[in-house]
């Protein structure tokens, strides 16, 4: 078995620990990344059919690593206004770009397009030993390093490193092999993913509807087109997919309304099971969890890449501080600093998505109405309006420098 040292190994190259390594590129560190799939595969689980939201705050923090240009090339589209509503009731609220004094509250882009604009910063980072398609299968972690076993081809390879920085998404095999206790939620939901071509133009509007099978969003992308995401129980969910693209189409308008005109021409349809996942422990000594590794949540307010980035941030900000103090990277205190930092994040977007969830997947008359209430004090209230604009820009709680415009 072939052996090399590195001072940082992250395992997966999914938008998470890709963008990890190129963050990494401005510190003086050997990275090594370990992807199992590569990006131009049809198969990548990372890069697929999926639009991601992307909030103010990750815009911030890929500007930060040089990697903006090469998103909005490949067709990033402004969020300006969000029109949340619930169907068939009263309650409705606005959000804008204009509100909040900035040009746009996200953007969307393809997951596909995240990973053609990551290939070549990768390309780019100096320091950086890319390894894919090569798959963790195991590690191991002792108190001066952690080795990790990578199979590449036929071969096996061993590597060493001072810090492993697990982000191999939701179902983390790094997580599973060190026994890290995780509490996993299932939904009961799945989400339907495509996109539509509206009659009308978008006009940059994401909208967010509440309906009784489930949320249902759709949000502008680029050439006239909406990305739809649409949470319904399992066996609706399929049956959504199921349907010929007129029947679809039909539905979907019945859902949706009228507001874009008749929605014509359909794409790709996939279906993703939900589960909320929460882990014990995101550090180890030696060891980091970041990304869907570390914590998964529901799309319905577009959060979970958001979240993984701010990881990503953070974690480059609390590395580069402690090489300038001379400090262990794989250390307890380094890492301790970390965690305490990215806890209350996490939490506060999955409790805030889980109210989405539960409230708005909900039909219980007082429930509706006291929801529609809520819709409209966020419509008139300013401090309401402002905490969720916040929120959902990726902006509330300690950022990192790199989301707040900074170098690292
Ligand atoms: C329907 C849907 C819509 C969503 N919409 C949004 C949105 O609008 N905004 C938002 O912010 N988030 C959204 N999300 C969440 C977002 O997709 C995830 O948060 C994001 O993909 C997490 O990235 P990750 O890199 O942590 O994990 P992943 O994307 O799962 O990537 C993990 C990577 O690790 C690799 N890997 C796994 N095991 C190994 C191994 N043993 N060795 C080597 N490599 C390995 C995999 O091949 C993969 O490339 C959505 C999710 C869903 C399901």
């Amino acid at each position: 078995m072939s052996h090399t040292d590195f001072d940082i190994i992250i395992i997966g190259g999914g938008m998470v620990g890709a963008s990890l390594a190129v963050a990494l590129g401005r510190l003086p560190v050997r990275v090594a990344l370990v992807e199992a799939v590569a990006f131009e595969s049809g198969a990548q689980p990372s890069y697929d059919d999926r639009t991601i939201a992307l909030s103010f705050g990750s815009k911030r923090i890929f500007d930060g690593l040089g990697v903006w240009s090469r998103v909005e090339a490949r067709g990033a589209t402004a969020i300006k206004r969000i029109h949340i509503s619930d169907r068939g009731r009263f309650g409705f609220a606005r959000l804008a770009a204009a509100d909040a004094g900035v040009e746009a509250l996200g953007w969307v882009v393809e997951s596909r397009a995240l990973g053609q604009a990551l290939r070549p910063a990768l390309e780019e980072v100096d320091n950086l030993t890319l390894l894919m398609p090569a798959t963790m299968e195991n590690i191991v972690l002792a108190p001066e390093q952690a080795s990790v076993h990578v199979r590449q081809g036929d071969g096996l390879r061993s590597l060493t490193a001072r810090l492993v920085v697990a982000a191999d998404g939701g179902r983390s095999a790094a997580r599973e092999r060190l026994g890290i206790a995780t509490t996993r939620r299932d939904y009961g939901q799945s989400a339907l993913v495509t996109n539509v071509t509206p009659e009308l133009p978008h006009g940059n509007v994401a909208y967010e509807r509440f309906t009784d099978t489930g949320p249902l969003a759709l949000l502008p992308m680029s050439d006239n087109r909406c990305a739809v995401v649409w949470s319904a129980a399992p066996e609706q969910a399929e049956a959504l997919r199921a349907l010929d693209d007129a029947a679809f189409l039909a539905r979907l308008e019945e859902r949706f309304g009228s507001r874009l005109g008749r929605l014509r021409k359909v794409g790709r349809r996939g279906v993703y099971p939900l589960t909320r996942t929460d882990v014990a422990e995101i550090v180890r000594e030696r060891l980091v969890l970041i990304g869907n590794a570390a914590h998964t949540v529901h799309p319905v307010a577009g959060q979970g890449f958001n979240l993984g980035l701010r990881d990503v941030a953070a974690l480059a900000e609390v590395l580069s501080g402690a090489l300038r103090a001379g400090e262990d990277i794989g250390g307890a205190a380094a890492l301790a600093r970390y965690a305490d930092w990215r806890r209350r994040d996490t939490r506060a977007i999955a409790t805030f998505t889980d109210t989405l969830v539960s409230v708005f997947s909900n039909d219980l008359g007082p429930l509706a109405f006291a929801r529609n209430l809520g819709l409209i004090g966020v419509d008139l209230l300013p401090p309401a309006k402002r905490a969720l604009l916040r929120l959902s820009m990726g902006l509330s709680g300690r950022l990192p420098r790199l989301a707040r415009g900074l170098s690292l």
